[in-house]
């Protein structure tokens, strides 16, 4: 099987290329490396491309016979979203109808896509299910919902099939320490906690502690990087025997507080993380935790690395061995 991973330089994207290629599919990576890393791709073809570049696309569907697509390629900074919505509807929605187009045009009508709990919004229950209320609160999560629709038009009127697949907190490293979490600048939780810890950076803002919550700071639902390529397996095993689109939910089901993470990263490292307390950042739900258990029941997915400490101590080693610069 030939699957095209847009996106591939990326943190998701860059497991998903590596674990395909070891499974024994041939892969070919679409990045524009406009936050992806090119020495991150260490499996199949790589194309220095964008999804803007519709000729392009057009050209690399013509050179494949790709029997799916896995589309981890888009912007992610939620706060960046809010400030530049042009940006995500483009990068997001935009990129996406092209990139459906040309698959469309070329016969491709298989399709796994990056959605997000941003998704649904201020949560008003939790853990949140599938059929939980989708109402984003920010361009980001709006503009993967608008996407999750599109994609179900789509399989209306064209009979494309696609698994959208919506991310808690994607977290955690390669086991055999080949690949981490990579950005720039970097935003989430773990990575900025663990170097704190290692004294990369001189201390980690906790954003808000006086949340509805039993320590007063945000609680999350972290999920391993190998277990969300999984799941990608899973879908595309489905797609392959016909089946039609589908939306999962995709995280441990546990939820982890600002502090809890804290701790884990002091455990797991034996070193203090400092701390300072500041504002709320804004959009931030105070808890969000995944009701995972349809994608457990229709296909069987358990996640290997569930335990918070061990994708801390996947991302911890990642750290030290990588020093990326904060
Ligand atoms: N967070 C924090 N300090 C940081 C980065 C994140 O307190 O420097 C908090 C953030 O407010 C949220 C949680 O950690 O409650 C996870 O944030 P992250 O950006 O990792 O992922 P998100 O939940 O936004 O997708």
């Amino acid at each position: 099987m030939e699957v095209l991973v847009t996106g591939g330089a990326g943190f998701i994207g860059s497991h998903m290329v590596k674990m395909l290629a070891t499974r024994g599919y041939s892969v070919v990576t679409l990045d524009d490396l406009s936050a992806g890393f090119r020495d991150a791709v260490l499996a199949g073809e790589f194309v220095h491309g964008s999804l803007h570049d519709i000729a392009g696309l057009d050209a690399l569907f013509s050179a494949h016979t790709f029997d799916a697509v896995i589309h981890f390629a888009g912007s992610i900074v939620v706060s960046e979203s809010v400030r530049d919505p042009s940006k995500y509807y483009r990068n997001n929605l935009v990129a996406t109808l092209n990139l459906l187009d040309a698959m469309r045009k070329h016969g491709v009508g298989k399709l796994i896509f990056s959605s997000t709990a941003a998704i649904f919004g201020m949560p008003q229950y939790v853990p949140i299910d599938e059929g939980h209320p989708k109402a984003p609160i920010n361009p980001y999560g709006m503009s993967k919902w608008m996407i999750e629709n599109v994609l179900l038009d789509y399989e209306r009127a064209y009979g494309f099939h696609s698994v959208a697949l919506r991310y808690f907190n994607a977290a955690g490293a390669a086991p055999d320490g080949e690949l981490g979490e990579r950005h720039n600048p970097e935003t989430h939780l773990i990575p900025l906690a663990i170097r704190a810890a290692n004294g990369a950076l001189p201390a980690l803002t906790v954003f808000g502690s006086d949340y509805d919550t039993p320590d007063g700071t945000c609680i999350r639902d972290y999920i391993h990087i190998v277990d969300i390529c999984e799941a990608h397996l899973l879908a595309l095993d489905h797609l392959a025997r016909g089946g039609g689109s589908r939306a999962y939910n995709l995280g441990n089901g546990e939820g982890y507080s600002v502090r809890q993470v804290i701790e884990i990263v002091e455990r797991v490292s034996g070193n203090k993380v400092p701390v300072h307390y500041g504002d709320r950042r804004e959009g931030d739900p105070p808890r969000l935790v995944a009701d995972s258990s349809r994608i457990r029941q229709d296909w069987g997915w358990i996640p290997r690395y569930s335990e918070l400490e061990m994708i801390v101590a996947h991302a911890w080693r990642w750290e030290n061995a990588n020093a990326v610069p904060a």
